[in-house]
């Protein structure tokens, strides 16, 4: 056996052991899942200890995990196995495997960074208001007097028993040889899979209860804390006798991030039909799955920290900082090769026509340096083929000449299909992988999965789909560019609630040393920097001042690697030798101040963003199925006369009509009934008073994908037991960066609205940094799918392709802890955001919502400066004049009437005119006297614009203002229209957003007045 794959073997048999140090971490902090530990801390005077939670374990933690010691005697364990639960947080490091869920718990937390308690006691949350928030601020849940299950009665005594079980089947996994990683698999996802009970359980509270650390779940710090944990163990199984226990390994150890990915984007490109997309990802996520089952169980090296549509981010073992005994450079290269090569034959089980991609980062003790990894990850698959691939293909050219490259992989060739007759069906017939990827997705739909796979449910009663485009712009989160704007406390606040500064650390107050806090409560951001500045000269680690900024200051005895230590998360972090004092100063007051990209959060930052579109997806399926006619979301069961029986064919679809409306069923013989499904919006054949008995005798004829018209006589038509009901919307892709999904064109107004509802108020503080960018291609049902593919990826082009913008404030109120503000966009238009700047229990929100400002100077208490010069202002401080630097959200559309529309350059609005497109049309929809009169009167309108510009669609002198006087003339004398309302039409129609909402109602969705 050679090195590399000994390495795999090596790992694979330590699988019991990796499994078992990853359950210790997920379950070391078990004791703040209890309502006593948010009561606690929320001064209610209850003594609570959450490190004795083992003691509610029968049979007890000890006695539950000893086989694990048996199980690889090699490793340096602890005494007692209870040391994971009492001394994963000490600041001594551990010189046993304990160590290493100290290195790894103190990544997940950031703790190293961390506050002084003593000093921070102000950003306590009280029982009346003991809240979850998410990372951009927005108030979740009141935990105390809103429990979420696990917290109300009962929860915590579940929560025990389900510990209790996990571990018994933890001990009988471990205990029996067990080859089979299909029991681990089943074991762990029961626990922590998506509908995991233990990942439900903590992701419903809180791992911090002060603000504003309140945003990163139990969930979140304990899952991060138990992946760097079990890489940092399989490194000590892979390195083996000469890995190093002591020196600090709580300090010393780094990870690797092993980024495996996929370029599904060229399978997109090429999909020919919906199917041919939809059937790709099935297969691209079943293999997925099948990755992370082997990196998280089969080797056990790791667990998934990031995943989108390409990719996926896994923690690995990491060489020691000190480059003692760990596993290094040329030893993880081995095992990645290999890995890689596992992860080939994964592949190639799918017949991806494509290679995937397998790298590994250099070591780090941050989660920064993965983002970057992403990024490059991402370009390389933009390249499909970015290594040599072989596609195996089983169909031999037995009829050469009959046979063609199959339109969809373009790669293989097709086979001879049996009843096309035409030319062209025969080249449109697929290849047997392209045709299994279509199937395969039939399958899973006919077995029940999902709501419906056919585009003929999405489409309207005008024939019409929508493909809605929603992104945020992650990115600048992710790699903690964008967290420089958070705080984790005011510089103002922290001077004001602690104006006298002592060593807390003494245990006895009357021997504490004391000084008044030197900061100036006006000036408090300059004052802190020039103080840090004055004390660079020599290194005390008694400073008062800094020890109670920040809780390892006093553990450091040098300012270069207190300095690496504090400023290291950082990519682009500055060299402490490249830098004046006056730069060290601004670099340390930034971070004692600024909110950290810890791993937990950063990884909140990605399931906040997935979470939004899951739920707006949920919200989406309501508002595309309600119609009053119920047909709308109903499927007919069709059983056709046999004494007429034709020869049809399974899982065929055939289209006709009936009643005047498209009607699409498909075909099943297999099992014991031959029958027919519909598969088309029944509410175009049927009126809602209509009973499927109308059916029952009828003769429709039906035309198959091979051409050829058939009669389906109809015995008895009913409702399926199974498949009966649907929502009609399809979702293409749903990631943290990106979700497309198909619904009825007609009920796209109400999506689009309730997507900007939900974004203004979960992402309010972030308004300016969290843009929401929405994309809508309009489309007739038998448009082709490349076609609307590609225009939706140009529409995401536009959107981007502006970046940063500066606005002006023109006008700030607060009232009632919301501040609006007035604000002149770019396009010299106004604009008027709400946002809140307290927390639900009434203190001001100096956490979120700051703006980066084109000032320099800083002029308010809250105002603070990045080292690169950059100055933020709290919202609530904006003065009108003051240039703030916004990424704007912007909506654009497309109607491909014609498919060569999609090469048109599309019209990128701000996303706020949407708003303003629908308050225009009700005020048409209220005041025009038909919609005769509305359309005579816009054809005009329209006709005099193209008088008043040239031939390249510019205004002539005083054009536009002649134009406009000419609409007020011809709106007030067609539509009667007067006074407030005509001036808004014409200002919306001097902004374009008048015809903008004749287009959208009138064209697109084709509606009356
Ligand atoms: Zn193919």
């Amino acid at each position: 056996m050679n090195h590399q794959a000994s390495m795999l073997e090596t790992l694979r048999q330590h699988r019991p052991l990796l499994l078992a140090c990853e359950a210790i971490g997920w379950l070391h902090m078990t004791g703040k899942a209890h309502p006593e530990f948010l009561r606690m801390h929320g001064g209610v005077g209850t003594r609570y200890e959450p490190k004795d939670w083992h003691k509610e374990l029968k049979p007890e933690w000890e006695t539950q995990l000893r086989w694990a010691v048996e199980f690889s005697s090699a490793l340096k364990w602890p005494n007692s196995l209870l040391e994971f639960l009492t001394k994963f947080d000490e600041g001594k490091s551990e010189d046993n495997l304990v160590g290493l869920l100290q290195a790894g718990h103190a990544m997940a937390s950031g703790i190293e960074k961390n506050i002084p308690r003593a000093t921070s006691k102000y950003l306590q949350q009280d029982a009346t208001h003991m809240w979850l928030s998410s990372p951009f601020g927005h108030p979740v849940r009141n935990l105390l007097i809103d429990p979420p299950r696990l917290l109300a009665t009962h929860g915590w005594k579940e929560l025990i028993e389900q510990v209790g079980r996990l571990l018994e089947k933890l001990k009988e996994l471990g205990s029996i040889p067990c080859t089979d990683a299909e029991h681990w698999w089943r074991w762990r996802e029961e626990a922590i899979g998506a509908n995991g009970w233990l990942r439900q359980a903590f992701l419903s509270t809180v791992a911090e209860t002060r603000v504003p650390n309140n945003d990163v779940t139990l969930w979140d710090q304990s899952y991060v804390a138990a992946a760097l944990f079990k890489s940092a163990v399989a490194g000590a199984v892979l390195v083996g006798s000469s890995f190093e226990w002591r020196n600090k390994s709580k300090q010393q150890t780094r990870w690797r991030v092993l980024t495996i990915g996929f370029g599904a984007r060229h399978y997109e490109a090429r999909a020919v039909k919906i199917g041919d997309w939809v059937g790709a990802q099935r297969d691209i996520e079943s293999f997925f799955k099948g990755v992370r089952r082997l990196i998280e169980v089969d080797l056990a090296i790791g667990s998934l920290v990031y995943r989108d549509d390409e990719m996926l981010a896994f923690t690995f073992p990491g060489q020691r900082e000190d480059n003692q005994g760990s596993l290094d450079d040329n030893a993880a290269e081995q095992l990645r090769k290999s890995i890689s090569e596992q992860v080939d034959q994964l592949a190639q089980k799918f017949e991806f026509e494509t290679p995937p991609l397998c790298r590994l980062s250099p070591s780090t003790r941050s989660f920064v340096p993965m983002i970057q990894e992403l990024r490059q990850v991402r370009d390389v698959l933009a390249i499909p083929t970015h290594r040599s691939w072989e596609i195996e293909s089983d169909d031999q050219p037995n009829h050469p000449e009959a046979r063609h490259v199959c339109p969809v992989c373009q790669v293989r060739l097709n086979k001879l299909p049996r009843s096309a007759q035409t030319d062209n069906a025969r080249k449109s017939y697929l290849c047997s992988v392209c045709r299994k990827r279509r199937r395969g997705r039939l399958d899973a739909w006919l077995s029940g999965d999902g709501d419906t796979i056919w585009i003929s449910e999405v489409a309207d009663k005008n024939d019409r789909v929508a493909l809605l485009s929603l992104r945020f712009d992650i990115d600048p989160w992710l790699e903690g560019q964008h967290v420089d704007s958070l705080r984790a406390r005011s510089i103002a606040d922290w001077r004001r609630f602690n104006p006298v500064l002592e060593e807390y650390w003494k245990r006895a107050p009357t021997q504490r040393r004391c000084i008044d806090n030197p900061l100036d409560p006006e000036r408090p951001f300059v004052s802190v920097v020039d103080c840090v500045k004055t004390k660079l000269a020599s290194y005390d680690s008694e400073d008062l001042v800094l020890a109670n900024l920040q809780e390892g200051y006093r553990r450091e005895s040098d300012w270069e690697t207190f300095f690496r230590k504090i400023v290291e998360d950082r990519a682009d972090a500055p060299q402490f030798a490249n830098l004046d004092d006056t730069e060290r100063a601004n670099w340390l007051a930034h971070q004692f101040f600024r909110k950290l990209p810890s791993p937990g959060r950063v990884y909140r930052f990605w399931r906040a963003s997935e979470g939004f579109f899951d739920e707006l997806f949920e919200q989406f399926r309501e508002i595309a199925a309600s119609h009053p006619n119920p047909w709308r979301r109903r499927r007919l069961r069709l059983i056709p006369d046999t004494q007429t029986a034709q020869e049809w064919e399974d899982r065929e679809t055939y289209a006709g009509r009936w009643n005047e409306g498209p009607f699409e069923v498909l075909y099943r013989a297999d099992h014991d009934h031959n029958d027919f499904l519909t598969i088309g919006n029944l509410a175009r054949c049927l009126p809602a008073t209509e009973t499927a008995m109308v059916l029952q005798g009828q003769e429709v004829e039906l035309k198959g994908d091979d051409g050829q018209v058939k009669k389906l006589k109809i015995q008895s038509a009913r409702e399926p037991e199974r498949l009966g009901v649907y929502a009609p919307v399809i979702a293409l892709e749903r990631s943290p960066r990106r979700f497309r999904v198909l619904v009825p064109l007609d009920r796209v107004t109400p999506c689009i609205e309730a997507a900007i509802a939900k974004w203004r108020e979960e992402f309010a503080r972030v308004w300016d940094r969290m843009p929401l960018r929405i994309g809508v291609v309009a489309f007739q049902r038998l448009t082709p799918f490349q076609a609307v593919i590609e225009a939706a990826r140009n529409l995401e082009d536009a959107l981007d392709r502006d970046g940063c913008e500066t606005w002006r404030v023109l006008e700030r109120r607060t009232r009632e802890e919301v501040t609006a503000l007035s604000l002149e966009r770019k396009d010299g238009r106004s604009e008027t955001v709400l946002l809140p700047v307290s927390l639900p229990d009434g203190r001001q929100d100096v956490f979120y919502p700051y703006a980066r400002v084109e000032d320099r100077a800083l002029r308010f208490p809250r105002d603070f400066r990045h080292p690169n010069g950059q100055v933020y202002r709290h919202m609530a401080d904006l003065r009108p004049g003051d240039g703030i630097k916004v990424e704007a959200s912007r909506i654009t559309g497309v109607f491909l009437d014609t498919t060569s529309r999609r090469f048109e350059v599309p019209v990128v609005r701000p996303l706020a005119d949407f708003e303003h497109m629908r308050d225009t049309w009700d005020l048409l929809v209220r005041n025009s006297p038909s919609l005769t009169a509305l359309r005579s009167a816009w054809s005009e309108i329209e006709e005099r614009e193209r008088n008043w510009r040239d031939i390249k669609g510019a205004w002539l002198a005083r054009g536009k203002d002649e134009w406009l006087s000419l609409a007020r003339a011809i709106l007030s004398d067609r539509l009667q229209i007067r006074g407030a309302a005509l001036e808004a039409l014409v200002d919306a129609a001097g902004a374009g957003i008048l015809a903008w909402a004749l287009e959208w109602h009138l064209t697109w969705l084709k509606e009356g007045i």
